[in-house]
């Protein structure tokens, strides 16, 4: 701690051969919007990210999303994509659920269909969001956030444990997953791979990017009002949100 961000920023300008920068997707480089169908990254964030890959060794996105949603939404093939926290990998165009991950399809499914038909979940404005090996329930639509977080406790998390499922809360959602030890940390580790990297910073607003601060060297937290305060403790510094973001980044 201690340092600012404009120093964060020259260590890793000065070296950017040995430097990575890994970015999460809505909160982070597309501000939130009332369903994710409707976020789109910031215009001026992409022509940052393509000159970013010219210079850095790795440049990278790791979300919650599907991979190919990500892909769709930054459409740089020099940007690599994580999707479903860590749970996908994208080489090309192809993606794949890593195996540990591909076992629990099932389950998932079954769940994800217990949720869909609980009666009281749309009325509560809750909405599901199928993502394949993983599914999220966003109440971020809900008239009454605070009923809906409740029931979302009371009712569908027991159901979830009991599914031997992995989950949870993050900015207005309940995000489900199979129970295996990969996150967006791994994800990054993934990434990284063999890469001689010394310094990698990651950016992120939300509860699963604590995950990937375990792997950064330069820990930048997007500040909101729904984000957790550890991601703000554990951060080396903040920006105030996807505008800040894209600064940040022609900074670099
Ligand atoms: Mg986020």
């Amino acid at each position: 701690m201690g340092r600012t961000l404009a120093d964060l920023v020259a260590t890793l300008a000065a070296d950017p051969r040995h430097g990575a920068v890994v970015c999460d997707i809505d909160g982070t480089l597309a501000p939130i919007a009332p369903t994710p169908e409707q976020a789109t990254v910031l215009p001026a964030a992409l022509p940052e990210l393509e000159r970013l890959v010219e210079r850095y060794t790795l440049v990278a996105c790791v979300t919650g999303r599907p991979a190919v949603q990500a892909r769709r939404m930054v459409p740089i093939p020099g940007v690599a994509i994580s999707g479903n926290h860590g749970l996908e990998v994208m080489h090309g165009d192809d993606v794949t659920v890593v195996p540990q991950a591909a076992r629990y399809l099932d389950a998932v499914h079954e769940a994800l269909l217990v949720v869909e038909n609980d009666g009281l979940l749309p009325e509560l404005g809750c909405r599901v969001e199928d993502k394949g090996v993983t599914f999220t329930v966003h109440y971020r639509g809900s008239p009454r956030p605070d009923h809906a977080l409740r029931y979302l406790e009371a009712q569908i998390v027991p159901k979830l444990d009991r599914a031997g499922l992995a989950w949870s809360f993050g900015r207005m959602v309940l995000e489900v997953r199979p129970p295996v030890a990969i996150d967006k940390g791994s994800a990054v580790r993934r990434l990284r791979g063999r890469k001689r990297i010394t310094n990698l910073m990651y950016v992120g607003d939300d509860r699963t990017d604590l995950d990937a601060f375990r792997e950064a060297t330069i820990k930048i937290a997007v500040r909101s009002a729904e984000g957790p305060p550890e991601l703000i403790e554990r951060a080396d510094a903040c920006v105030d949100g996807p505008e800040q973001v894209v600064e940040l980044l022609a900074s670099l």
